[in-house]
């Protein structure tokens, strides 16, 4: 018999939905119109995407026109930031981020100090939250970008994002947020939160891997990172991918309408296993106790090692994670948990358990006996462990 699998590592990556699933399948089989192409089969293939534009645009208060589909959260990262310094060069040379972004982010800022750029980080609270305070501060009259996470994919901390885009448009500062954990899990909508441009990515939210957009709010000019036969309005140029669109829009499209119901059982969920777990002794939570995403349950176990966690954990069936996928196999504790002022050997020992669809509470309580077994097991072996 095969092993019960419980997935919990859905900030890395979700189960693609069966709605998604089905709304690819003719894309891959009976239906491959090249969308450029003229004729009828391939005017099907066009008449698909614009329709999952018009659905991705909707389900975040954009308009179609503002939505380019990529090939995920990291391209989308990317372009934003990078050729938002190109196009505003000769405006000025300094952007602001965070220090608990993705590394799509991260690194993409620091590509630009090597072409002259400046990059402020911005600091974060123990909870790993910005201070608008701080941005403000940190505006220059030659800032050109500000770009920090709507919810951060280790801690699952949501930040003020309105508020923070507020404090940029005061300054006539552009602002782009990395969004890619928040959408289909939480409300998010570019109108509310005034932001002008915003990354996504369809496998965090049941959709394929390799496909995502970035919003770009209208009248905001900025070149394209990839060059060729001018797809995408000219601005994102590569065959479309049509299966991935339409399964990208209708997991957005399921994942909305299933979230109040969704939302509120993940964060049942999350704060059960959380109160389990802190009740193991030396741990502790990661992450602001309320703002966080529904699903994340992030803590630190003192005195053993994530990574043996996860490994033991995996005996079980458990698929959890130290940190982000990212940084999973590197030695380097992860620049979130430094970033909220744990100590290298307390970031050593983190958990992120990021609970899905799939999970009951069944899966909750298996995870959090053998979790407590686990520590024991690795604690008994740890020369840091004195009892
Ligand atoms: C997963 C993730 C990305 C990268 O998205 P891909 O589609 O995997 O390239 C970027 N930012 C955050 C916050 C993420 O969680």
């Amino acid at each position: 018999m095969q092993k019960r699998i419980i997935y919990v590592d859905n900030a890395a990556t979700t189960p693609l939905s069966k709605e998604a699933f089905e709304a690819m399948r003719p894309w891959l089989t009976e239906r491959w119109g090249n969308p450029s192409s003229i004729y009828s089969i391939a005017r099907d293939s066009r008449r698909a995407i614009e329709k999952a534009r018009e659905d991705v645009a909707a389900a975040i208060g954009a308009k179609p026109d503002e939505i380019y589909f990529t090939s995920g959260g990291t391209e989308s990262d990317n372009w934003a930031i990078k050729s938002t310094a190109k196009a505003f060069a000769s405006k000025g040379r300094h952007l602001i981020t965070s220090a608990i972004e993705h590394h799509a982010v991260t690194e993409s800022m620091e590509s630009l100090k090597s072409e002259g750029f400046e990059v402020t980080i911005l600091p974060v609270d123990k909870y790993g939250l910005v201070d608008p305070a701080e941005l403000e501060k940190a505006i220059r009259p030659d800032t050109i970008l500000i770009s920090i996470m709507t919810a951060n994919n280790e801690i699952g901390t949501i930040q003020p994002i309105a508020e923070l885009a507020e404090i940029a448009h005061k300054h006539k500062v552009l602002f782009h947020t990395d969004a890619v954990q928040a959408v289909g899990h939480i409300p998010v909508n570019v109108e509310e939160l005034k932001v002008d441009m915003l990354s996504m990515s369809a496998h965090k939210f049941h959709g394929p891997q390799g496909v995502g957009a970035l919003y770009i709010r209208k009248g905001i000019r900025i070149p394209p990172l990839l060059h060729g036969g001018g797809h995408e309005r000219g601005r994102r140029s590569g065959t479309e991918n049509v299966a991935g669109v339409c399964g990208m829009a209708a997991a957005l499209k399921h994942a909305i309408e299933t979230m109040p119901e969704t939302s509120a059982r993940l964060a049942r969920l999350r704060d059960r296993l959380i109160e389990k777990i802190l009740q193991i002794p030396h741990t502790q939570l990661t992450g602001h106790p309320e703002k966080r995403l529904p699903g994340t349950v992030s803590v630190v176990i003192n005195y053993i090692e994530g990574e043996s966690i996860i490994l033991l954990l995996d005996r079980y069936g458990i698929c959890a994670s130290s940190g982000s996928a990212c940084t999973s196999g590197s030695l380097d504790p992860s620049h979130v948990l430094l970033a909220i002022g744990l100590p290298h050997e307390v970031a050593h020992g983190s958990l992120r358990i990021t609970l899905g669809d799939d999970n009951t509470e069944e899966d909750v309580d298996f995870i959090a006996e053998k979790l407590v077994e686990v520590v024991e097991k690795l604690r008994a072996m740890s020369p840091l462990w004195k009892g």
